[in-house]
């Protein structure tokens, strides 16, 4: 049951890749092949299945469908059967989580794509992370609005952190706007914590990519290696999110 809610969920999330950026409504109208503009039947709209059916090429022009979709859709997945095997069900996994894991996949593509994070879902999201703490007070991994309010607080800061690294070891500003926003709502979900964790393991992360990267594309100048960082912060939180409870013991504050 999680990997088909997995694979619904990453369908809508490579609806909102495509139409979040260009500011199109994400209901209507329903998906078209990108090329031709054919409206997809219903059938060849089914996640992972529609793909393989249509060996990967539009049914009406035959030009091939990007293999991002079905990878989308596998990812979302089997982000929630990790998510459901190590938690199990509950109302705050439906109602918390797995929209929160929907929004971090969607947002990771578009940063790639696009070197954007709307606000919609970094500013919404942060909003929906401190609703949350209210209704879910005491479930893994924030403990009450406070630690939400102090989780996104620590965003802002544990972005200048990061901002003030980066500055000290390439001699620029390599951060945006979006990042500090989308830390922040990271925090309201994954709390003071959260925000450390995520820090710290994204911009190693980041520098190891980073590095490997411009030695792979023979740039000798390091500080012209650039890469969106969003998908780090989103690793990150990932990483705390699913090992936190067990690594990370000492940045869990049940209070
Ligand atoms: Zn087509």
């Amino acid at each position: 049951m999680a990997v088909l809610a997995g694979l619904i969920c990453g369908s809508f999330a490579n609806v909102l890749i495509a139409r979040l950026p260009r500011r199109e409504s994400i209901l209507w109208p329903g998906s078209r092949c990108p090329e031709c503009r054919t409206p997809l039947k219903w059938y060849d709209n089914v996640p992972i299945l529609g793909f393989l059916v249509l060996k990967g090429k539009c049914r009406t022009c035959k030009h091939p469908i990007s293999t991002r979709y079905p990878l989308v859709e596998l990812l979302t997945a089997l982000l929630f059967l990790a998510t459901m095997m190590k938690f199990g069900p509950s109302v705050s996994l439906f109602v918390r989580d797995w929209p929160l894991l929907v929004m971090l996949v969607t947002i990771t593509f578009i940063d790639l794509d696009h070197r954007i994070i709307p606000d919609r879902l970094s500013i919404g999201g942060a909003a929906w992370g401190l609703v949350c703490s209210l209704i879910f007070p005491d479930a893994w991994p924030t403990y009450g609005w406070q630690q939400a309010l102090l989780g996104a607080a620590a965003g802002f800061f544990g972005f200048y952190l990061v901002a003030w690294i980066y500055s000290r070891r390439s001699g620029r500003a390599g951060l945006g706007g979006g990042d500090i926003k989308l830390l922040a709502m990271l925090g309201a979900f994954f709390g003071p914590g959260g925000v450390f964790v995520t820090v710290l393991i994204s911009s190693i992360l980041g520098s190891v990519v980073g590095i490997t990267w411009a030695l792979a594309s023979g740039e000798k100048n390091l500080l012209k290696a650039s890469i969106p960082y969003g998908p780090f912060l989103v690793l990150g939180a990932l990483y705390y999110y699913l090992l936190g409870d067990i690594l990370w013991l000492p940045f869990t504050i049940p209070t």
